[in-house]
């Protein structure tokens, strides 16, 4: 074998594994992103960093450099239920931070022993015996390897769990972002429910002089949803005026346990890949960081049987997005949401509207 694990994409749980991954293994990393600029990444995101994520650090002994953050940093998330006229806001401890230059900072981490290619797609894994080889496109030029162990890190639409699970589907949104100049007053964070245009949820982020506003809708209809909304915010004092740029991408809802996969046959999948997002928030840097961590200690630790190990050492974490699942299916059901914000539990007022 040329190596012993190759790993497909380096967002958070990519570029985590393979910071983690002992020196003694030949690991080739394989990114689509580019090293620098903003040309081969376009992933639309909140750039939140929840309190489950900045738990991460404390483990990995790590501090976030003051660059990547974004100003200004928000307490509160002011929650809206179109439906009913409700708007609550809800304490909450998130970091505003620039996503791009996170995920640059992240890969910087990874040391030397790694053999890490930028700008560089992975086209094909094809199982071959005692490993796998895989096909993949740098500068232009196909190159072909062997390897004994693949993780797949690439994300929502993963070509890693196509390939290894052809006939699952799971279930997906097109997440649509657009940016815009900052109006508001008094910049903030909100989170939108309107089951008339979508049963999940949509948000809007102030960051850096912009007002980011997204949801995430079901495929048919995704962009005439999107600007219905858009057009019924407006009503409720947002002020949009002409976007700046507008970003769309898949993003994995995971519904049901069966959502959720784990990789067999040496191949592993960690962080979005997996299904490994909250469905009730889409916070996913958490799981992305601690999937990638529960996988290098199994490789580190060189166990016999790695897949079994990664299925079983995982199920916390399953269990975990499941409770998640269940909490997305409450918030989205427009009946328990109006409960919950009529009783206005954890909201605090503000005195100065
Ligand atoms: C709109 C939106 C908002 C979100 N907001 C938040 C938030 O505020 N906070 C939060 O914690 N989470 C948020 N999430 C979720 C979070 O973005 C993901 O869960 C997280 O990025 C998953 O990390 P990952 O490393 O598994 O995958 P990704 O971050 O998607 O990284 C995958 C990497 O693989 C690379 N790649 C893909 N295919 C290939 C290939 N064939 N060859 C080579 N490289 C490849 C990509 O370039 C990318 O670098 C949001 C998601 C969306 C869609």
């Amino acid at each position: 074998m040329d190596y012993d694990i190759v790993v497909v994409g380096l967002g958070p749980a990519g570029a985590t594994l393979a910071r983690l991954l002992k020196s003694e293994f030949k690991v080739l990393a394989l990114d689509k992103k580019l090293t620098c600029g903003t040309d081969g990444f376009n992933k639309p995101f909140g750039g939140l960093l929840a309190t489950d994520s900045q738990r991460s650090f404390i483990r990995f002994n790590l501090n976030l450099p003051l660059d990547i953050l974004t100003n200004p940093q928000i307490f509160s998330v002011k929650t809206f239920d179109i439906q009913t006229g409700l708007v609550r806001n809800y304490q909450r401890t998130y970091i505003n931070f620039d996503r791009h230059k996170f995920d640059l900072w992240l890969k910087s981490l990874i040391p030397n022993h790694v053999d890490v290619r930028h700008n560089t797609l992975c086209k094909n894994i094809e199982r071959i015996i005692d490993g796998y080889q895989v096909t993949f496109v740098q500068d232009g030029q196909e190159h072909v390897i062997t390897t004994k162990y693949v993780v797949g890190a690439d994300g929502a639409n993963s070509m890693v769990r196509r390939m290894r699970y052809p006939n699952h589907t799971v279930r997906q949104y097109i997440a649509i972002q657009q940016w815009f100049a900052e109006q508001h007053p008094v910049p903030f964070y909100s989170c939108i429910f309107d089951n008339t245009v979508t049963n999940c949820y949509a948000w809007s982020i102030s960051k850096d002089d912009h007002f980011i506003f997204g949801g995430a809708f079901p495929k048919k209809d995704a962009n005439q949803k999107f600007e219905q909304l858009k057009h019924k915010l407006e009503q409720n004092g947002f002020i949009f005026g002409t976007p700046l740029k507008t970003e769309k991408c898949p993003v994995v809802y995971p519904n049901r346990w069966r959502d959720f996969h784990v990789g067999n046959e040496q191949i592993f999948l960690i962080g979005e890949a997996a299904g490994f997002i909250s469905a009730s928030s889409l916070e996913g840097i958490s799981y992305a960081f601690d999937s990638a961590e529960i996988l290098s200690k199994i490789f580190n630790d060189k166990l016999k049987n790695p897949n079994k190990a990664y299925y079983q050492r995982t199920l916390k974490l399953r269990f975990k997005l499941l409770s998640k699942i269940v909490k997305a299916k409450i918030l989205t059901t427009p009946f328990w949401r109006k409960m919950i914000m009529k009783s206005k539990i954890s909201h605090i007022d503000n005195i100065q509207q």
